[in-house]
């Protein structure tokens, strides 16, 4: 009987994605450390904050631009600890964050990462009724196993963890295709200046970028591949898929790494 696992695009089955908060001026040195490497991140962005001198915001006019070929996501509005909201404040706050985020995007914003890493069942109900798909918190794994939730997405780490270094090469040496991986690191772009320590994150994006085997991420890319491939719809004694979906979606056949590309058939 043949075996069928998913893949992650290119056959791959390990991701990193990056994951920064606030969208403050040092994301501009972040996200060129990051294209130098290949590697992708999300931002989460207060876009009720932008105009407010007291806040340090990049100037919304920048964000396109900024942000191309990163994920634009929100943070709520004006960053309030939201677990202590009401349902409606949670609501506006995160409504109000895709409506103007989605003027500069060009694209719907479906992510989110908790303001102050605060949440409860209640806000993530109230966010998914507004769109949000995901999550963020600040509880750090250490591990790279895929989110069972995520709108109570776990990072692996902050990037200023004693292990951030011992994880990026344990991840690196993972070999065993049997299991998907994830490393998933956060933090915010300033810290790297009030910490003085803009070496370790240029450090970590060398060692980790340009690998043949890691398929490099935004969240929401995650999100959306996941859920996608969900969709694939499998014969019974499987020998062919249909993938109905817009994406083209990788199947691990036997160990052989097979791309059906999209809304089409194909048989193994
Ligand atoms: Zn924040």
């Amino acid at each position: 009987m043949r075996r069928l696992f998913l893949a992650f695009p290119g056959g791959k089955h390990k991701v990193l994605t990056m994951s920064y908060d606030d969208g403050r001026p040092e994301d501009v040195r972040l996200i060129s450390i990051f294209k130098e490497n290949g590697i992708k991140g999300t931002f989460h962005l207060n876009s009720g904050l932008y105009d407010d001198p007291q806040y340090q915001r990049n100037p919304k006019e920048q964000i396109p631009e900024l942000y191309k070929g990163m994920e634009i996501s929100c943070h709520t509005y004006t960053h309030p600890t939201i677990a202590r909201c009401p349902s409606t404040e949670v609501v506006k706050q995160t409504l109000e964050d895709r409506i103007q985020l989605e003027k500069y995007a060009g694209y719907p914003v479906r992510g989110m990462s908790y303001p102050n890493g605060s949440f409860s069942k209640e806000v993530e109900i109230a966010m998914e009724a507004c769109g949000i798909e995901y999550s963020r918190t600040v509880r750090s794994t250490h591990s790279f196993a895929m989110p069972e939730n995520y709108m109570e997405w776990d990072p692996t780490c902050h990037h200023n963890d004693p292990k951030l270094f011992d994880l990026g090469r344990e991840f690196l040496a993972l070999h065993k295709t049997q299991y998907l991986y994830m490393m998933y690191v956060w933090g915010h772009s300033y810290e790297f200046t009030n910490n003085d320590n803009w070496d370790r994150i240029e450090e970590f994006c060398r060692m980790m970028g340009g690998q043949e085997d890691i398929w490099y991420a935004t969240n929401i890319e995650i999100v959306d591949y996941m859920k996608a491939w969900k969709q694939m719809k499998f014969s019974a004694d499987g020998t062919f898929a249909f993938n109905p979906t817009a994406y083209t979606l990788w199947i691990d056949v036997d160990r052989e790494m097979v791309p059906v590309p999209a809304g089409q058939t194909l048989h193994f």
